[in-house]
């Protein structure tokens, strides 16, 4: 891409056309309705004027996984139309500033974290709306509650005041079969809908395995590579 003439707009334009033409095989595949599906675009590493050339392309959910990198970015594009996500491993000391700018934060993976931000969105005087990050499998790397303590961490979801229980969020293994992994989640959904029938999120899905997230009923993907390009090493 180092034609001149091909400019960042058409690389995110021609990304972008290529994301929604796979999202819409995917749901053709599934059956599913386009509008079931929130793209998020992941925009860690890219700079805000991306994110305009996003949103100006008519993308309306933005998703970053650093709370000092997201601040500064959510305030280089105050003014433009969109919804923030959190999608990121989150320390309690940075639940403040998180809840100054996120819609929804899909890494609740504990129930320090919970009492962080419910009490910060108290202060703040607003509701904010939480998915438990699931892990699928025992890569601590890879982040999310064991499948066994997420009854207790959606129940403690539920009963704060300052926050609502989306649904749920996962990463699907490294080196294994995403459709396996992404099987087991969409059970867990099912599960926790029979408790709390409102908690019908489950973002899954990135770049490389989005197709068998929309099979597994995800109603959220994160999409980063495949609409930006490749993030520098050692960068997540
Ligand atoms: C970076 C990131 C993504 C996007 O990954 P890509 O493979 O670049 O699409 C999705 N989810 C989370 C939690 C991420 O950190």
């Amino acid at each position: 891409m180092n034609d001149p003439e091909i400019t960042r707009r058409d690389q995110i334009a021609a990304g972008l056309a290529e994301v929604e033409r796979r999202i819409a095989a995917a749901c053709e595949a599934a059956g599913r309705a386009r509008d079931e599906i929130t793209l998020i675009a992941v925009t860690k590493t890219y700079p805000a004027s991306d994110v305009g050339v996003l949103a100006a392309l008519g993308v309306r959910d933005v998703g970053e996984n650093r709370d000092q990198e997201a601040a500064a970015k959510v305030a280089d594009c105050s003014g433009l139309p969109l919804r923030w996500h959190f999608v990121g491993q989150l320390q309690t000391n940075k639940a403040r500033s998180v809840v100054g700018y996120a819609d929804m934060v899909h890494s609740v993976d504990r129930a320090r974290l919970a009492t962080a931000l419910d009490r910060e969105a108290l202060a703040a005087g607003r509701r904010l709306t939480c998915l438990v990050q699931v892990a699928l499998d025992d890569d601590p790397a890879r982040g999310g509650v064991p499948a066994a303590g997420l009854p207790a961490l959606a129940a403690a979801i539920e009963e704060a005041e300052g926050l609502v229980l989306g649904g749920l969020m996962a990463v699907a293994p490294l080196g294994a079969d995403p459709s396996r992994a992404f099987a087991r989640l969409e059970e867990l959904s099912r599960s926790l809908r029979e408790r709390y029938p409102h908690a019908t999120a489950v973002s899954a899905g990135m770049s490389g395995d989005l197709a068998e997230a929309i099979a597994h009923g995800a109603t959220h993907v994160r999409v980063g590579t495949a609409l930006l390009g490749r993030r520098k090493a050692f960068v997540r």
